[in-house]
C-alpha cells in the first residue's frame, strides 16, 4: 500500500511505452556496447555564440533580477509580433496576441485547463507529442483520436470525425511540420481546419515548433496565415530546436486574444514569467543574424542524405522529409516496432524510437533523430548494413 493515494489524473497517465527500451538500453550499457542514441530529439550541437554573449550581459544586469512581467516582457513580445510579419506575414498585437513561455511544452501543457471541463474533448493526432493527450487527461477532459496514416500523408482526415464529436470538442491539437512522421503541411490543408473549427466553435492548437528547421528551400508556412485563422487558432513556437537552446525554456504562443488571455490567465496563477536575462537572449536569437540557422540546416540535410541512403541501402523503407530532424521509418516485414527497436539495440547498439510509443496508430514504424555527428551516423550505417534483417 502506498501511502499516499494519487490523484486520478496521475492514475489515467498511459502506459510509458518507452520503459522496456529504456530497461534494455540500461542492460546493454552495462555489458559495455558502445550505444548510437538516434532516440531522443535533442539537437547534439551548442547554442550559438552571439546568443550565448547577450545572456552573459543579461545576467549582470540587475534590472534582470526581480519578477518579471507575467505574460512576457514587451520586448520580447515586440520581437515576436515584428517576426510574424517577416516571417509569415501576419500581423500580431503583442499586447493581446502574444506570450510568452517557459518552453512551448509549457504552453501547451497549461492550455487545456483554460478551456476544458470534465468530460469535454479536444482533438488530438496519433501518433503525437505525448503533450496533447496527457495535458487533456490533466484538465478532465478526454482525446478524440485523430489518426496520422500514410495514406493521408499524415495528416487527420477531418471527415471521419463524427459531427457529434466535433460539437462536443473545444480543442484541437495538430503539429506541422510533425513530430514524428516529418510530414508537413500546406495552406489548403490548414484551411479546411479553419473552416472546421468555424463549424464546430473548436479553439486550434498549432504546434509550430519546426517551421524553421525545414530543407532545400521549403519554407514551412504558419497556419494563421489562412484568412479566419486568428478567429479560431492559436500557434506555439520554440526557440529549443531552431536555435540549439532546449535547456534555455524559451517559447511563445500568438494568435486568438482569448486562446493567449485565457493561457496567460492561467499561466500567471502558477508560473511567474520567464527570467528576464533569458527573453533578451531569445530576442537576440530572433532578431540577430540567422547565419547560425542556415549553418544548421545544412548541417542537418546532410546529415539526412547520408541516413536515408544509407537506410535504404540497409533494407529499410523510407521518404526524405523536408522538414524536422526525424526520419519516420516503416518497420519491415516480420517485426513490431518495439520488436525491431529491441532488435536493434541488442544486435546493433542503436537506440531508436518505436513508432507505438507516440500512439497505437504509430504501430509499424519506428522514428530517428538526426542528432548525431556524421561520423556516428556513418558508424550507425555500417552496423544496420552487418544486421540481417
Ligand atoms: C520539442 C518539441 C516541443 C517542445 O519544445 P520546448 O519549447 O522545448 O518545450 C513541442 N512540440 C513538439 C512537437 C516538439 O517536438
Amino acid at each position: 500500500m502506498e501511502r499516499f493515494e494519487a490523484a486520478e489524473r496521475l492514475k489515467q497517465l498511459p502506459p510509458y511505452l518507452f520503459k522496456e527500451i529504456d530497461r534494455k538500453k540500461a542492460e546493454v550499457k552495462v555489458k559495455g556496447v558502445d550505444i548510437i542514441d538516434l532516440g531522443v530529439g535533442d539537437p547534439d550541437l551548442p547554442t550559438p555564440e552571439h546568443i550565448i554573449a547577450e545572456m552573459k550581459r543579461s545576467v549582470d544586469d540587475p534590472a534582470n533580477h526581480r519578477y518579471p512581467s507575467y505574460s512576457g516582457m514587451s520586448d520580447f513580445k515586440e520581437t515576436v509580433a515584428w517576426w510574424y510579419k517577416e516571417r509569415f506575414n501576419v500581423v500580431l498585437d503583442p499586447g493581446t496576441e502574444v506570450v510568452s513561455l517557459i518552453g512551448s511544452k509549457e504552453g501547451i501543457a497549461h492550455l487545456p485547463l483554460a478551456f476544458i471541463n470534465p468530460g469535454d474533448v479536444a482533438l488530438v493526432p496519433s501518433p503525437a507529442y505525448p503533450v496533447y493527450n496527457i495535458a487533456t487527461i490533466f484538465a478532465g477532459g478526454e482525446s478524440h483520436v485523430m489518426p496520422l496514416l500514410s495514406k493521408n500523408n499524415f495528416l487527420p482526415d477531418l471527415e471521419t470525425i463524427p459531427s457529434e464529436v466535433a460539437d462536443r470538442a473545444k480543442l484541437m491539437f495538430i503539429n506541422y511540420p510533425n513530430n514524428p512522421t516529418s510530414a508537413v503541411a500546406d495552406l489548403d490543408f490548414f484551411q479546411r481546419v479553419v473552416a472546421f473549427a468555424q463549424k464546430h466553435n473548436i479553439l486550434v492548437c498549432h504546434d509550430a515548433a519546426y517551421t524553421e528547421m525545414a530543407f532545400d528551400g521549403y519554407r514551412p508556412p504558419s497556419f494563421l496565415e489562412v484568412d479566419g485563422a486568428k478567429e479560431v487558432g492559436m500557434e506555439f513556437h520554440s526557440l529549443s530546436k531552431t536555435y540549439n537552446m532546449t535547456g534555455w525554456r524559451i517559447g511563445f504562443a500568438v494568435g486568438n486574444s482569448e486562446g493567449v488571455g485565457g493561457l496567460g490567465a492561467i499561466k500567471s496563477n502558477i508560473d511567474s514569467g520567464v527570467f528576464q536575462a533569458v527573453q533578451k537572449a531569445g530576442i537576440e536569437a530572433i532578431r540577430g543574424d540567422q547565419a547560425c540557422v542556415k549553418e544548421m540546416h545544412r548541417i542537418y540535410a546532410a546529415r539526412r542524405d547520408l541516413m536515408v541512403q544509407g537506410l535504404k541501402e540497409a533494407g529499410f523503407e523510407l521518404d526524405a522529409p523536408k522538414a524536422t530532424f526525424y526520419l519516420w521509418i516503416r518497420v519491415p516485414e516480420g517485426y513490431t516496432s518495439a520488436s525491431l527497436a529491441a532488435r536493434l539495440l541488442e544486435e546493433t547498439g542503436l537506440v531508436v524510437t518505436p513508432g507505438n510509443g507516440f500512439g497505437e496508430p504509430g504501430e509499424g514504424y519506428f522514428r530517428i533523430a538526426l542528432t548525431q555527428n556524421k561520423k556516428r551516423l556513418v558508424e550507425a550505417i555500417e552496423r544496420l548494413k552487418g544486421m540481417r534483417l
